[in-house]
């Protein structure tokens, strides 16, 4: 049977998330409501979450003058309250101080472990505390971090453990090679191949800071001479971040859910996170014996009237502002049609607002009330709700979907939009006699071998706008037709 098991960032907890960040779950709520359509409701697994230990976290909590653990709290209910203003249909909201993630991200720990690819070493190195990374000289812009130039880049140098990340150099190569699909669009697996070439082995515990999931005690068993015991050390944030896409899907928990959904069909995560999950992960999984997920899907960045969103510039804008004054699917129409998931987009709130009256006020708005009061006014009887053909628009935009083109799928409904306004224009029901008035108007609502219809519209729209197509398929159910409030008021 086929299932759909797709994943976001888990987005880190110095700061709530914003419409950047929001973006990317957008995305991913629309390819898990396009799969839950056409593969059921139970055969779909969307996860995502927040990243919640690192010292980034700890010198947040630490400048509040509250716990760690306190603070994390806050911020990953803060994020989470984000995503469902937007109506992101996740099956699980994880956070990685979950109990669960502890116990699995000890699991593969030992797993890697017990494949011979842990060993302890000195470290010395630069480091950027923003990404929470190491970096080589030749990644450094100027002696700077290329995403944060602004903080200065430590010397790190301490006693840590490593993962043979450079045995797995040669497979990794290979498989990105082997396998066109993995990642995806493919100018970037191009980047990844360069950057494998340099890959080194990496340490992946820390121990000058305590917020973390502990490297585990030595299990006696598989111990080697001449390294020491050691749980006063931390999990490196990456390598216990990565494996939440294990644990929310019931790695060691739920067996039979794992079973059924793993491995992941799409991760999706931004650019600057790519070699994370384009190198490492992969390079962890097949130590622990783990099967690889399918696919990488890697979305681009959004700028705010041409500026990076960020604190420092001062534009950032959350979720909720735009959902209180426009409503959750005016923001996620704006965000979906008129960017391209995987290039950087620029967006303003002067563009929505257009976007908003010209498709959603006079486009969408416009036809759904015109064919209420049509219906109303000629006192029409549905008899059923839709035709004995499969939705012509799904059939459309399956592949686009499937590819990932998420603007060009949702202009494809507005074309059908569109179509259905210049039928009416055309067919001119008002001038006609009652039976073929209604014969028309009900072509317009159910369709015909021939029209796309309004309900199939309304279907294509649960995809994208959940909300309006609701209300759609609810005015438009039968038998009788009345109008109601318009779905965008102009503003
Ligand atoms: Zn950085």
């Amino acid at each position: 049977m086929s299932k759909f098991y797709i994943t976001t960032a888990i987005d880190y907890v110095n700061d709530t998330i914003h419409l950047g960040h929001a973006f990317q779950k957008i995305a991913a709520d629309v390819l898990a409501r396009y799969h839950r359509i056409t593969l059921g409701k139970d055969n779909v697994f969307f996860l995502t979450g927040t990243d919640e230990y690192g010292q980034k976290a700890e010198k947040a909590a630490k400048l509040e003058n509250i716990p760690p653990k306190e603070f994390v709290k806050k911020i990953s209910d803060s994020d989470q309250k984000e995503q469902d203003s937007l109506n992101i249909s996740y099956n699980r909201f994880i956070r990685t101080t979950d109990l669960d993630h502890a116990e699995v991200v000890k699991e593969i720990w030992n797993r890697v472990q017990k494949n011979g690819d842990v060993y302890s070493g000195e470290y010395q190195g630069s480091y950027c505390e923003g990404c929470e990374a190491y970096y080589v000289k030749e990644d450094l812009i100027k002696g700077k971090c290329p995403v944060h130039p602004t903080l200065e880049i430590k010397i790190v140098k301490e006693q840590n453990y490593f993962f043979k990340w450079s045995k797995y150099k040669d497979f990794l190569i290979d498989h990105i090679k082997k396998n066109p699909d993995f990642i995806y669009p493919a100018h970037r697996a191009k980047e990844m191949l360069e950057f494998a070439k340099n890959i080194k082995d990496i340490p992946i515990s820390r121990s000058n800071f305590t917020w973390g999931i502990p490297v585990p005690a030595r299990n006696a068993s598989h111990s080697d001479a001449g390294e020491p015991e050691d749980s006063k050390q931390i999990i490196y944030v990456w390598f216990d971040a990565l494996v939440n896409y294990l644990t929310g899907v019931g790695f060691l928990k739920d067996k039979e859910l794992f079973a059924k959904f793993w491995p992941a069909d799409v991760h999706i995560l931004g650019k600057d996170n790519l070699r994370w999950h384009a190198l490492l992960w992969p390079a962890m999984l097949k130590s622990a014996g783990i099967e690889l997920p399918k696919a990488i899907l890697v979305n681009g960045f959004l700028n705010i009237n041409g500026q990076k969103i960020s604190k420092s510039v001062g534009n950032v804008i959350r979720p909720t502002d735009w959902v209180k004054k426009y409503g959750a699917d005016a923001v996620r129409y704006y965000l979906l049609r008129y960017t391209n998931l995987t290039d950087d987009s620029d967006i303003s709130e002067e563009k929505l607002l257009q976007a908003y009256n010209a498709d959603l006020a006079n486009g969408l708005g416009n036809l759904v009330a015109r064919v209420a009061k049509l219906c109303e006014n000629n006192n029409l009887n549905l008899t059923k709700l839709k035709q004995d053909r499969p939705n012509q628009i799904l059939e459309e935009i399956k592949p686009l979907l499937e590819g990932f083109k998420l603007n060009d799928a949702l202009s494809y409904v507005w074309g059908s939009i569109k179509g259905l306004d210049q039928y009416i224009n055309r067919e001119r029901p008002w001038q006609k006699e009652l039976i073929e008035a209604n014969k028309i108007l009900s072509n317009i609502v159910i369709g015909s071998e021939a029209l796309t219809s309004l309900n199939e519209i309304a279907e294509a729209l649960k995809i994208f706008l959940p909300e309006t197509a609701e209300k759609i398929e609810g005015q438009f159910c039968g038998p009788k037709i009345i109008s109601g409030k318009p779905l965008f008021p102009r503003i």
